[in-house]
């Protein structure tokens, strides 16, 4: 009898162990997806994974709640502080300025944290990855099995072309992690608003994409177990103040290179100044704005302060939003405005509607979260970090999570 169970367990062990070994998981990053936006979009394959997958609406991002920070922290599981992309403009004093002119994609910008791809292919789980930030660097090539070629970010493969990519992918059953990245509905929403209708098309074509790779994973032989998990880098909400920090430094006598964000912005003080009379000045702006100092942010800034991080770190709620003269120039009007008027003011020329980069209790900067396949559970997870998800694809591969990684597993096969 005992030999008999002896075998039955062993049996079970295996046949457990065989099931995590032919998991294959399909990781979406859209960009700037809050869960306010499906409101009145009808989106039957979103609404398919709520109904038969796991679901949040606050996936929580890391501060500041910006994209090239957040696909990071989606895809290493890190805080900011040990990735190293602590905004999506900063300065580095060896690699210089990682700005809109930089490969912000280069995975050689990242400080020691691993992607999900590098932790799954140093565990023997080849992966693929396509339009994701960090499958390339400069320095050590590339990140997966299978990627698609490095290009400036207007030149990303198509939708197409990145499903047609992913349906070969899912053919190789060896191939256990896919990652694909869409720069929607980020990219309409900044001009269009949470719920204007090209935000709305957006949303209607992501939920189309959502729908062509249910179909491509229905299709496979039933011998195969293909999860997806779904999620976003941050969400986004309206916006009409400005507060204009060129007028700031004029105003109170300081000069400093800017790091805008939105929501937040850092100051790189020239050498010499005197920090704390600077965050003095500013400190006048406190129903508007807050202001700290280097060393002494709050303890939800998972930013460290390493040199990348600017000496004072300015953080606003809604309406308001940091911009400055160069995201001034596409309007002669605004800019105009941007030299004569006050710090804080209301643009007349309405180049903007709504932003991102607020600290990440602002629940309009949660973002969507779905997982949905044969191994997962029906069920609605309040809550999740943007450095869990890291760790939970991972562990649904049965394998640990990448180094530094400080999420926790979220398990969703329960
Ligand atoms: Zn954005």
């Amino acid at each position: 009898m005992r030999r008999l169970v002896n075998f039955l367990v062993a049996a079970l062990l295996f046949t457990c162990a065989a099931v995590a070994a032919d998991r294959t998981v399909v990781v979406v990053l859209f960009d700037g997806f809050s869960p306010f936006m499906l409101e009145g979009v009808a989106a039957p394959n979103f609404d398919r994974l709520q109904r038969e997958g796991a679901s949040s609406r606050h996936l929580v991002p890391s501060f500041p709640t910006l994209s090239m920070v957040n696909h990071t922290t989606f895809e290493t599981g890190c805080w900011p502080a040990y990735h190293g992309i602590v905004a999506n403009e900063f300065r580095d004093p060896v690699m210089g300025p990682y700005d809109t002119k930089a490969d912000r994609a280069d995975a050689a910008w990242r400080t020691g944290c691993e992607s999900m791809w590098q932790a799954a292919e140093r565990q023997g789980a080849p992966a693929a990855v396509f339009n994701f930030v960090g499958r390339w660097s400069s320095t050590a090539g590339k990140q997966a099995t299978i990627i698609n070629d490095e290009v400036p970010w207007k030149d990303h493969e198509d939708d197409d072309t990145i499903l047609a990519k992913t349906a070969q992918a899912l053919e190789d059953s060896h191939i256990r992690l896919i990652a694909l990245y869409f720069d929607y509905p980020d990219s309409v929403a900044h001009g269009d608003g949470v719920h204007g209708g090209k935000t709305k098309d957006a949303v209607a074509k992501a939920d189309t994409v959502v729908g062509r790779l249910m179909t491509m994973i229905k299709a496979l032989p039933k011998d195969r177990q293909v999860d997806l998990v779904i999620g976003a880098d941050h969400g986004m909400t309206k916006v009409d103040k400005v507060i204009n920090i060129d007028k700031l430094k004029a105003l109170h006598h300081f000069d400093a290179e800017v790091a805008y964000g939105s929501g937040s912005a850092m100051l790189y003080l020239k050498p010499a100044s005197d920090a704390a009379r600077v965050a003095r000045a500013l400190r006048r702006y406190h129903a508007t704005f807050e202001v700290y100092r280097k060393g002494h942010f709050p303890a939800y800034v998972h930013i460290g302060s390493g040199a990348r991080v600017g000496d004072l770190l300015l953080i606003t709620r809604p309406p308001y939003a940091f911009e400055g003269s160069e995201l001034m120039k596409p309007d002669i009007a605004a800019r105009t405005e941007n030299i004569s008027g006050p710090p804080i003011y209301e643009p007349q020329v309405k180049w903007f509607n709504a932003m991102h980069g607020f600290k990440p209790d602002v629940v309009a900067m949660h973002a969507i979260f779905y997982a949905w396949g044969p191994g997962i559970a029906h069920r609605r997870i309040k809550q999740l970090d943007m450095i869990d998800v890291a760790p939970t694809v991972l562990h649904l591969l049965d394998l640990k999570p990448g180094n530094r990684s400080g999420g926790k597993t979220i398990d969703l096969t329960h």
